[in-house]
């Protein structure tokens, strides 16, 4: 695999980050240019590139994944709702080829996006 990624660096602890989660399986961290009050990115900690190259055997990783973002709303109080982004490759807007997931709350979101 090519050099680690921002967010395997925040994994191993080599940069900080301010971390809303932590598991065996990901973590969550808040972005560090937040489009809206509250932004959060969910990673796993098992490098998948990005949604679009995610295996059958990363079936149970991903329910993970998507098992946190309940919890996370309940826990933040996101009761007005909330936003789930995963950019995927150049058009997908994606910066960081590393599986993540953005949260974004705390704003009305406007569709479609950009
Ligand atoms: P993408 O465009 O790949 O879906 O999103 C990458 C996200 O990572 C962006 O929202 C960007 O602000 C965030 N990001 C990039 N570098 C860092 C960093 O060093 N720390 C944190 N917390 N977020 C980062």
């Amino acid at each position: 695999m090519s050099e680690k990624t921002i967010f395997q660096k925040i994994i191993d602890r080599e940069i900080p980050a301010t971390i809303e989660h932590e598991d065996e399986q990901c973590i969550v961290i808040h972005d560090i240019s937040p489009q809206a009050p509250t932004h959060l990115l969910l990673i796993p900690k098992k490098r998948i590139v990005r949604i679009g190259e995610a295996t059958p055997e990363d079936t149970q990783l991903l329910g993970h994944l998507m098992a946190q973002i309940p919890l996370l709303a309940q826990k933040l109080g996101w009761s007005d709702g909330f936003r789930t982004v995963i950019n995927n490759g150049p058009y997908g807007g994606e910066a960081v080829p590393h599986l993540h997931i953005h949260l974004l709350a705390g704003r009305q979101m406007a569709w479609p996006p950009g």
